[in-house]
């Protein structure tokens, strides 16, 4: 079955779906996007991430291009076109098209929005999950505005490859302090030797994760200790666990930081009963 891209209003198979050159998004990385899991079909905390796309749009001074009630229809249609049960869902807003300029484009031009969906092996993500994760550390070099989901990413990819060059699956940012900030697409967390849950509050140097936020209600409700505080790599090099968070990985142990074992070098209880429970607690869409 062929892909198809929603472009700017159409849906186009996915090989001819473009924008044009002179698009912001290309020039300036002038855009915010979002990622949502797909589940049986269904969206996965799609209000969530459409008041964080709300919220993205409004930091870089933009409109919201379409009403949400039209944008989740978009969205369905885009999943119903690529038949995907299992996936995830990319959705994209730059400035528009105009010519090459720093400052805002004129008023009245049209912000571009693509939509994409795409199936995901659910067996091996699974399979990863039982195995656990290696991770690598990095020194956090991003702007100070983390907290928008930007498409300027240019760090966060050459922290990832960094990682894969290692053998690892994920970077961790390390702050100029020691502490870790994030993955260069998820969150970051502990099971500190106490036992308690520890990640980085949202208040700054991390992007506030739709998955951070509902795996830290999931863990509330199991009666676990929660610390939103920082941690550095010592710490968590000594934990008793660690993992990660993102809409697409879900709750995903970390089994290796910078070669080292965490733990005994298996993926822990509380990261295996935040992913097998995580499920019961996010919304999922009709
Ligand atoms: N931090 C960064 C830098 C990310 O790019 C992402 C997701 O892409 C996350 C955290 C996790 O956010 P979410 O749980 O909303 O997917």
């Amino acid at each position: 079955m062929s892909r198809v891209a929603y472009v700017n209003g159409r849906y186009l198979p996915h090989a001819r779906a473009e924008v044009h050159i002179e698009d912001r998004g290309y020039q300036f990385s002038d855009g915010v996007y979002e990622v949502c899991e797909v589940r049986g079909g269904r969206l996965v905390d799609e209000r969530k991430h459409l008041a964080r796309l709300e919220r993205s749009l409004t930091e870089i001074r933009m409109p919201v291009p379409m009403s949400p009630a039209a944008l989740r229809v978009v969205l369905r249609e885009t999943l119903r076109r690529n038949r995907v049960r299992d996936g995830l869902l990319y959705l994209q807003v730059t400035r528009g098209v105009a010519r090459r300029d720093h400052g805002f484009p004129p008023p009245g031009t049209k912000p571009s929005i693509v939509v994409t969906a795409r199936s995901i092996d659910r067996a091996k993500l699974e399979g990863q999950a039982e195995t656990g994760v290696a991770i690598v550390t990095v020194p956090d070099n991003r702007w100070e505005r983390v907290d928008i989901k930007t498409i300027a990413l240019l760090p966060n990819v050459l922290a990832r490859q960094s990682a894969r060059d290692q053998g690892a699956r994920e970077a961790w940012f390390v702050d100029r302090d020691g502490f870790v900030t994030e993955g260069s697409s998820s969150n970051a967390w502990i099971v500190s030797k106490a036992g308690a849950i520890v990640t980085r509050p949202a208040a700054g140097g991390i992007l506030k994760g739709i998955t951070r936020e509902v795996a830290l209600e999931v863990a509330t409700q199991q009666g676990l200790k929660i610390e939103e505080r920082k941690f550095t790599v010592a710490e968590a090099l000594a934990a008793r666990e660690a993992f990660l968070t993102s809409a697409t990985q879900v709750v995903m142990p970390v089994v290796r930081i910078d070669g080292s074992k965490v733990g005994d070098g298996r993926p822990g209880a509380v990261a295996r009963a935040l992913r097998a429970r995580f499920h019961d607690t996010a919304e999922l869409g009709p």
